[in-house]
């Protein structure tokens, strides 16, 4: 049997308490000594203790007085928002985009390129860095301020080795550990999950997700990615895989898919076989406003808004091949609540209200179809901020990550 010494206990003891404290601050936003006492059990002097470590971080700052049921008014202890800024990043197939959050996950600033992050790993990285830099300069703050990088990647991630990407998806980097090359940039903190489970991160902490319910998010891009937060947590599966949407068939005599099986989701609406719908639609429908070269969702979106005929046609195509789906998904795994995001998204009523009229439809248990689903209400910058999130939720976890000059919580 080995003995720890007990020099090490009280130490790891006190990181431990000191994290907890810095949790319940962070979540009440405001707090005063003597209720961080009550909540904890900690004496007042043990308090007292470690908060003075947290202010001596910056995390944490006094602030006016709270209300007293009696006797002297107690000074409250605020969380500093502002005590570091994270970058989340969006690294998509063909895009690039930065997030750069607050403590509390709000965005104060945001870029986004278009780069064709599928063939050029090394643009990709630069790129990344450029913009990450572009936002820090927006808000006139120092790298030294960034708490670390949260990346979504689109790809599935598996936990023992997140910076490798998948090479069936993203073959020009099979080479490289993206997590190692963003350590070699940026010397920070850095978190790698997949852009769908990110989406569901970012609804559960700041968008649709309400009192910690299961819900499933769906990105809606060139392949269909499902986010699942199941008992408050992200559902990996067995080889982290798992919401891998794209592959679920809704017909055998649907078009062949690279997987070997015909009629997958992602041929009938990942951004792909949309495309190839349009090209297709035009060819007979010249007068289309989806005729202008090249095809595109982007174009799709504002041709159905403005009541193109074609554009409508394949818009309800698009929300049947979803609610098909959506139905296996509720059959399965039944979340309280389904929330889509990515450029199909943007098509708004012309794809929500079909859908749910589909749902009504096709499930058996009334319950089911009544499954509220939504578009995410957190915009274009709702992957990046679920990575900007992963990363802050690792920091809450163990604060002697963040990289603090002025203070220091030592591990
Ligand atoms: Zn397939």
């Amino acid at each position: 049997m080995k003995f720890q010494s007990a020099s090490i206990d009280v130490a790891g003891m006190r990181t431990q308490n000191r994290t907890m404290m810095l949790q319940l601050v962070w979540q009440a936003r405001e707090l005063s000594r003597a209720e961080l006492a009550r909540r904890t059990g900690m004496s007042r002097s043990t308090v007292s203790s470690l908060v003075a470590e947290l202010i001596d971080a910056g995390l944490v700052d006094e602030t006016g007085e709270g209300t007293s049921s009696g006797g002297r008014r107690p000074i409250l202890l605020r969380w500093r928002d502002d005590a570091f800024l994270i970058a989340g990043i969006d690294l998509g197939a063909t895009h690039v985009a930065c997030a750069l959050t607050d403590l509390h996950g709000r965005v104060v600033a945001w870029r986004h390129v278009r780069f064709d992050v599928r063939s050029d790993p090394p643009g990709a990285l630069a790129q990344l860095e450029t913009l990450v830099d572009a936002c820090l300069a927006e808000t006139g703050m120092p790298r030294t301020r960034l708490a670390g990088l949260g990346v979504a990647v689109p790809s599935p991630v598996d936990p023992a080795h997140p910076g490798r990407l998948a090479p069936m998806i993203l073959p020009a980097w099979a080479d490289i550990d993206l997590a190692d090359a963003l350590r070699a940039r940026f010397d920070l903190p850095v978190v790698i999950d997949n852009d769908a489970n990110l989406g569901a991160i970012a609804e559960q902490w700041w968008g649709a997700g309400r009192a910690g319910q299961d819900l499933t998010f769906v990105k809606l891009g060139m392949g269909v990615g499902a986010g699942h937060i199941l008992n408050g947590g992200i559902h990996r599966g067995a080889h982290g895989v798992a919401g891998e949407f794209s592959h679920v068939t809704l017909g055998p005599e649907g078009p062949p898919c690279a997987c070997g099986q015909r009629g997958c989701l992602v041929r009938h609406i990942g951004s792909v076989a949309v495309c190839a719908r349009i090209e297709a639609g035009v060819r007979t429908r010249p007068e289309s406003l989806l005729a202008e070269y090249p095809p595109s969702v982007d174009r799709l979106v504002k041709a159905t808004h403005a009541g193109d005929a074609l554009a409508l046609e394949i818009t309800a195509e698009i929300a049947q091949a979803l609610g098909t789906a959506l139905v296996t998904l509720l059959n399965l795994l039944s979340p309280a609540c389904i929330v889509l995001g990515g450029q199909l998204s943007l098509l708004g009523p012309h794809l929500l209200e079909p859908v749910r009229t589909h749902l009504r439809r096709h499930t058996l248990w009334p319950e089911l179809g009544e499954t509220p689903v939504v578009i995410t209400a957190l915009g274009q910058s709702n992957i990046a901020l679920g990575a900007a999130t992963a990363l802050l939720a690792e920091v809450l976890a163990r604060p002697e990550l963040l990289p603090l000059g002025h203070g220091r919580l030592s591990a």
